[in-house]
């Protein structure tokens, strides 16, 4: 099946970010990332890929606020996990129930990794993000 954003329903193009290839909504500027992408990300981007702040991606997630979203890769309603943030409101990211993966909005993966210890590596990614998307201004 065509993959299509699940915040604008436009089609998913796949973009490689080193060897891992994601999925990118040119409209929204969201990604989506299998399970386990991130990890790859942070490895090849000079980080361990290992942080026990990635177990976020158990939480079973609370049912959306507002709108639905589908999975682009089964049409479940993706559930939302909270990722706690020392001097903000929680991060809301949007995982698929079945695990195929997390939808990040615009810039929402940059401020994800902003969250990871300096031993993570997490500031390569961010750089490699950056210099790949184009710096995003938060919303
Ligand atoms: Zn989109
Ligand atoms: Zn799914």
């Amino acid at each position: 099946m065509i993959p299509v954003c699940p915040k604008c329903d436009a089609q998913l193009f796949s973009l490689r970010f080193k060897e891992v290839e994601v999925d990118f909504c040119e409209h929204c500027r969201g990604l989506w990332l299998d399970a386990g992408e991130l990890e790859a990300l942070m490895r090849q981007t000079g980080g361990s890929g290992d942080d026990p702040l990635l177990a976020f991606q158990n939480q079973p997630g609370a049912s959306p606020r507002d709108h639905k979203h589908l999975c682009p890769r089964c049409d479940q309603t993706l559930r939302e996990v909270a990722v706690p943030r020392p001097r903000a409101e929680a991060l809301h990211l949007d995982r698929c129930p079945r695990g195929h993966g997390l939808w990040f909005d615009a810039n929402e993966l940059q401020q994800l990794l902003a969250l990871f210890p300096p031993a993570s590596g997490a500031t390569h990614t961010i750089a490699f993000l950056n210099e790949f998307l184009g710096p995003v201004n938060a919303t």
